[in-house]
């Protein structure tokens, strides 16, 4: 009886300790993918080898950090802020990087020709 009880008892922990481990393993891929780690943990700990298998199957996050130079962009603009007439062109000064609007014909910040 009592020995019986002890067995279950660590079996109990075996499941809780490999329950956790799932939720460690989920979240060491989720991890490599970009993810949040306790996305993955969570993925892991309520999915079990299922949620293993989604953590597996799914896409790394291709999302990256807030990059304030990703959205630089060279020449023609696509979006005029003026409604009619001809877009606004925009160019980058070859000299110190700085936009320059189109009408400009020489750079504002280092009088370098645009
Ligand atoms: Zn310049």
């Amino acid at each position: 009886m009592f020995g019986a009880e002890t067995t279950s008892t660590w079996l109990y922990i075996l499941l809780v300790l490999a329950w956790f481990a799932f939720g460690y393993w989920g979240a060491t891929i989720a991890h490599k993918k970009q993810y949040s780690f306790w996305l993955g943990f969570v993925v892991g700990f309520l999915g079990g080898i299922l949620g293993i298998v989604v953590l597996y199957i799914i896409r790394p996050n291709k999302k990256r950090p807030a990059n304030p130079h990703s959205g630089e962009r060279t020449g023609y603009d696509p979006a005029p802020t003026g409604a009619k007439g001809a877009p606004r062109r925009t160019k980058v000064c070859n000299m110190c990087g700085n936009l320059v609007e189109g009408k400009e014909q020489y750079c504002p910040y280092c009088s370098e020709r645009v």
